[in-house]
């Protein structure tokens, strides 16, 4: 903290910065990799794809890309991410609930992996994929799945819960019919080698993960057994790793879930499976901050409350679902240094944001040291599905994001940042909000 305000990244005049661990980035990579090795058979193939709306940065999906990490995209823009990341085709899976069919097309002719979200797709893919006849060699196809919901159960969180029985997500198996129907698809689709199921996420317990991978499973032995053959090679068990948000600890971790997988579902790692993980926010929300400047500090109702410039436009769920996504807020002085706590003890503070609606909280009555104008507060953990998940209210620019690294100890401390992404300008906020058509409305 004291070395993005000595280095200018933080101050009057940019009041708020979102800052990546590079280290810490690299080493949930490799934690990653390491808790599947120790229980994949050797030889495996295993993709893990980094959910790329968890952090839709360049400099990130190319940093993970450095880790041996692919992308799971679910949109033209996420996957034109990952393309400028210079991520490989064979290393980027396109999941998502409404692509279209020229979305599908460009996917195939880019043979990038696909899971088809239900039977319509499904019908889109087979027109896909008829053998061509045009002139030149007819492209193979990236590997072609079906996404299927287990329908175990929902987590905490209703709005983040995909595979509950009603879940908008896959091909729900449970339904009446509906596991002949994804059996008899496979049969008439040689093509189709693929399971996916992801089960998540914040607030899901790893058993009820672990019951869907389980179920998915289960549905790829028996579709195999019917058209025997190992048609299915590879089994995607999506991301949702819960992350801990009230502590540093890291818990659980991927090791704590590939155990877990190991017992509730030994067979999916004895070697007849190819192996795809999509996991997002366990991957990088640890790794980032949030540091925003106390603008004011006032009291309303008996009641201290500190403006500054972190709200709803970055930390948007905290704003609206506080019950479900609270923060850890911690407070500096101007200069980066940590507040002590005064004489009597922490006072408890709401830590207000810049958006002109009254419920723009990121804390409310929390304990803190007392805030004053120029103090910087910073909300930790917030390296996914924050600072990348602008919204626009207020027309509030998207901060600026710079990585950093630190090396040496004492006073021989080094922290070098890089550019992640540029705060927004205001010439780019007019044009995003129809600058260019000024007149349109008044010539009609
Ligand atoms: C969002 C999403 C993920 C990543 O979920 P996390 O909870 O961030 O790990 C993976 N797969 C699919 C299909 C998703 O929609």
């Amino acid at each position: 903290m004291r070395a993005a305000v000595e280095q200018r990244l933080i101050g009057p005049d940019q009041p708020v910065v979102g800052l990546l661990d590079v280290a810490g980035i690299r080493a949930a990579a490799a934690e990653l990799w390491a808790a599947f090795n120790e229980v994949v058979a050797p030889g495996t193939p295993v993709l893990h794809a980094f959910a790329v709306k968890a952090a839709s940065l360049v400099p990130v999906l190319r940093l993970l890309a450095d880790e041996g990490i692919g992308c799971e995209v679910a949109s033209p823009g996420e996957l034109a991410l990952a393309r400028a990341a210079g991520v490989r085709p064979e290393h980027i899976v396109l999941d998502a609930p409404a692509k279209t069919t020229a979305e599908l097309r460009e996917a195939i002719e880019l043979g990038i992996a696909v899971n088809a979200d239900n039977p319509q797709e499904l019908a889109r893919l087979d027109a896909l994929v008829r053998p061509r006849t045009g002139p030149g060699p007819a492209l193979p196809p990236g590997p072609l799945g079906l996404r299927v919901n287990p329908q175990v159960g929902g987590g905490s969180i209703g709005a983040l819960s995909t595979a509950t029985a009603t879940s908008k997500f896959g091909v729900a198996l449970l339904d009446p019919g509906a596991r002949e129907w994804v059996v008899n698809a496979f049969t008439k689709r040689p093509w189709l080698t693929r399971l996916h199921a992801h089960v998540g996420s914040q607030g899901c317990p790893l058993e009820l993960m672990a019951a869907g991978v389980r179920a998915t499973y289960e549905l790829a032995e028996e579709i195999n057994r019917t058209v025997g053959r190992q048609q299915i090679d590879t089994l995607d068990i999506g991301g949702g790793l819960p992350v801990n948000f009230a502590s540093d600890e890291i818990t659980p971790d991927y090791l704590d879930y590939a155990l877990l997988l190991r017992d509730t579902v030994p067979g999916l790692f004895d070697g007849r499976y190819g192996l795809v993980t999509e996991f997002g926010r366990s991957l990088i929300a640890k790794s980032g901050t949030v540091l925003a400047r106390v603008e004011y500090a006032k009291s309303a109702g008996g009641r201290p409350i500190a403006i500054t410039h972190a709200g709803a436009q970055l930390a948007t769920r905290t704003v609206f679902a506080p019950e479900s996504w609270p923060l850890r807020v911690m407070a500096y002085d101007g200069e980066g240094v940590p507040k002590p706590t005064g004489p009597d003890g922490p006072v408890a503070q709401d830590v207000a944001g810049p958006c002109c609606f009254a419920g723009d909280l990121v804390a409310v009555d929390r304990p803190l040291p007392e805030l004053q104008p120029g103090d910087l507060v910073a909300l930790l953990d917030t390296g996914a599905y924050y600072v990348s998940n602008h919204f626009a209210y207020n027309s509030l620019p998207r901060p600026g994001i710079y990585g950093f690294s630190i090396s040496g100890s004492g006073k021989n401390t080094r922290v070098r940042f890089a550019p992640v992404r540029s705060p927004q300008s205001l010439d780019e906020i007019v044009a995003e909000s129809g600058g260019e058509h000024a007149g349109a409305l008044s010539g009609l």
